[in-house]
């Protein structure tokens, strides 16, 4: 399955004003960039529109904005200065309380083709969320064209991602996608739609609710689907089982037993934990040293808490994912934050770092994981986008890529 949007390969963009929106959302400590994955990510586009004459004007949200406070410490800035390093090549900052104020304009009308500028922090607008009219328009006002690239965010209709399509497409003007937002739905897209089968899909993370329909939509598309994490305790409590002071949500166990049966209509394999790793508490903080106990989930006491998958699940999902052909991660098997209860989304990491199977890494906590555990080069993709790539896996489509003009 390919996307059938445009892309920068489509379009011209030679002495064209180009906005390009870009997921620079990346983690900040004391001003400086502690995770810059979103940024390499994004190169190949800007080099791109740089190597056709374009005037680049690059354009992200950073983090949450919600006081005046904020606006000091989520400013782009530090991102430029990194941006420049890494494309060696200068990209100037417009810094601009108002993003499309009189400041970025200037730095607008003096760029020369093939220059780059960034725009502050596209949420310093409020109505950026609410994709608002007046800003989607003064974003547009800056573009001939609009390229987006950024896969974290389209999931959401705001200003800088679809307003602003829009609007430029009410002018007759081109709105393409680029190169990292082509692969990201490239890899999610063909392993959902057109796996290689085998197809092993592992789902982990604290809660069932947040991911009631990626579990319904991956049944169908899957072959085996392996729920670890917080949200396994759900599902073994539906199953009859003990699970003591695990995080449970009870509203969800008749929904637990219809998937359980969906599977079994659909001759498709759920494999739960068979053991856990438990604690007498949640760790406070979530890094203590704790002490953690072993049991068979049918042996659970009804005053342990299951904080990670136990070493017979590990070694049971990593045999099921040798075997496979394609497998999507979304999710940690524990409370990985705590050392002591990362061994089980270690394990899975490993197992995928090991298999020749395409692997693909669904964004978030399991993307940091596996980056932080060094076998981010084994993978065959990481998606920059959690959020996005949980709705992609539900089979919703993505507003962010909708607003494109179709090939
Ligand atoms: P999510 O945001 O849904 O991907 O969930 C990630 C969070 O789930 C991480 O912060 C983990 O610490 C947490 N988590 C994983 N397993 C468990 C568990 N057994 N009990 C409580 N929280 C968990």
């Amino acid at each position: 399955m390919g996307l059938n949007k445009k892309s920068v390969d489509d379009i011209n963009v030679s002495g064209k004003r180009v906005l390009c929106r870009c997921d620079f959302n990346v983690p900040l400590k004391d001003g400086k960039i502690t995770d810059e994955n979103r940024l390499v990510a994004a190169l190949p586009t800007i080099k791109k529109l740089i190597a056709d004459g374009g005037k680049v004007i690059l354009c992200s949200h950073l983090g949450k904005v919600k006081t005046e406070e904020d606006k000091k410490t989520k400013t782009l800035a530090p991102v430029a200065v990194r941006l420049s390093e890494l494309l060696g090549q200068e990209v100037k900052f417009a810094a601009d309380l108002e993003v499309v104020g009189a400041n970025a304009r200037a730095a607008v009308e003096a760029m020369n083709d093939g220059d780059v500028i960034l725009l502050e922090n596209t949420r310093f607008r409020a109505e950026e969320t609410k994709n608002g009219e007046a800003f989607s328009k003064d974003l547009a006002s800056l573009a001939d064209v609009f390229v987006n690239d950024a896969f974290g965010t389209a999931h959401r209709a705001h200003c800088s991602n679809v307003g602003v399509a829009e609007e430029l497409k009410a002018e007759g003007k081109p709105a393409v996608v680029g190169y990292l937002m082509q692969k990201e739905i490239d890899f999610l897209g063909n392993a959902v739609e057109n796996p290689v089968h085998p197809f092993v899909a592992i789902l982990g993370g604290a809660k069932v609710a947040d991911k009631l329909n990626v579990i319904d939509n991956l049944l169908e598309k899957c072959d085996t689907l392996i729920i670890g994490g917080g949200m396994a305790y759900t599902f073994a409590k539906a199953e009859g089982y003990e699970v003591g002071k695990s995080l449970v949500d009870d509203t969800k166990l008749d929904y637990c037993k219809e998937m359980m049966a969906k599977a079994e209509k659909l001759g498709k394999k759920i494999l739960l934990p068979i053991d856990s790793a438990t604690a007498a508490s949640f760790p406070d903080p979530i890094d203590a040293e704790i002490k953690v106990n072993n049991f068979d989930i049918d042996k659970m006491p009804a005053d342990e808490m299951g904080l990670d998958i136990g070493t017979k699940s590990a070694e049971l999902f990593a045999n099921e994912v040798k075997s496979a052909k394609t497998v999507v991660w979304n999710g940690p098997m524990g409370v990985f934050e705590n050392p002591t209860l990362a061994a089980g989304t270690l394990a899975v990491a490993k197992a995928l770092a090991d298999t020749d199977a395409t692997t693909i890494i669904g964004g978030g906590d399991s993307a940091a994981a596996v980056n932080q555990m060094g076998f981010g080069p084994k993978m065959s993709h990481i998606s920059t986008g959690g959020g996005a790539s949980l709705e992609f896996l539900e089979g919703k489509e993505l507003p962010g890529v909708a607003a494109a003009n179709d090939k």
